[in-house]
């Protein structure tokens, strides 16, 4: 069985405040729910990741931000939320950072379990606006660079990739990537969008606002493979973001919910042809949907990869 990863406490819950956000911080465990209604996984399946230490967030990030996200209107600023700054330090500590430190620490272990196993799944993570001084966009750490790092340091992934469909640019992710020769990133993103200021990135492939389904699917099955056969990486991040849906609201990408399920296909089937380790990791999706819509994307790749088979008959 394909390695799941989740914990009940990614789910960000602050007395109302997530509302506040398009972000639907819920559908974490909406994901998880359904997985199991679909009859795809069991209650005790999937994996509890630990949080990750400062001590760890330090591979990646500075001393002086870290320090920062102790000041509310800090953490306001990136969360998009203002009333954060009203809220005391050690409240959203609790209940909105140890989440996505959680969340962090499930990447890495996605990223683990990808090596042993071809392909796992976070639930969660890819904060992919978050760099090594700065944060935003709803990310405050730097998730998929931190996870990246540390299997490097360990000496277990000489080349990493990451493959950013999300429909922002993957800005943070870039930023930190450009001082690592080691790690790449290919990043599909509509071009008019947050943030302003783009990232030089390896294999950017900015587009224009209106893509349609099939257009995109093209462009994934034309430009990733090349990539993937150029870099030849010994593990790919997937940061599968939802909000290239029709109605996303914060995006203007028109791909119909079976054609977002049909890209987390093809990215996993693409890069398991050429027996590179997948480490998927969810990533942005603001519409009411966004839950159903990467649980129909994970559903199709449990379905041809689980049962260990590393690659399934097309
Ligand atoms: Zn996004």
């Amino acid at each position: 069985m394909i390695p799941v990863i989740y914990h009940p406490s990614y789910n960000i819950t602050a007395f109302g405040l997530e509302r506040l956000h398009p972000f639907d911080s819920r559908k974490y465990q909406r994901i998880h729910d359904a997985l199991i209604t679909r009859g795809l996984r069991r209650r005790g399946d999937f994996l509890r990741p630990r949080p990750v230490s400062r001590t760890d967030l330090l591979k990646v990030h500075t001393a002086q931000y870290l320090d920062s996200l102790r000041q509310p209107a800090v953490l306001a600023r990136i969360l998009e939320v203002p009333i954060v700054r009203r809220l005391p330090a050690w409240l959203l500590d609790w209940r909105v950072l140890g989440p996505m430190r959680l969340a962090c620490g499930g990447t890495i272990l996605a990223c683990r379990q990808a090596l042993e196993y071809g392909l796992a799944i976070n639930l969660g993570g890819g904060y992919h606006h978050a760099a090594g001084g700065w944060g935003g966009g709803f990310c405050v750490y730097a998730d998929i660079p931190l996870a990246a790092k540390t299997l490097h340091d360990e000496g277990r992934v000489a080349k990493a990739m990451v493959v950013d469909l999300d429909a922002h640019q993957g800005n943070g992710t870039a930023s930190v990537f450009q001082s690592w020769p080691w790690a790449t990133i290919f990043d599909l993103f509509e071009r008019n969008l947050f943030p302003t200021h783009k990232e030089p990135e390896a294999y950017p492939l900015p587009v224009p606002t209106g893509l349609g389904g099939p257009e995109y699917l093209q462009i994934v099955e034309d430009a990733l493979p090349v990539a993937l056969d150029t870099v030849r990486p010994d593990l790919l991040i997937y940061n599968a973001g939802s909000d290239v849906f029709v109605g996303d609201p914060l995006a203007g990408f028109r791909l119909s919910a079976n054609e977002v399920a049909e890209r987390d296909l093809r990215v996993v089937t693409i890069a398991r042809e050429r027996d590179i380790p997948v480490a998927m990791v969810l990533s942005g999706g603001y519409s009411s949907e966004s839950w159903r819509i990467h649980t129909d994307g994970i559903e199709g790749i449990l379905t041809r990869f689980d049962g260990g088979r590393s690659i399934a008959p097309t």
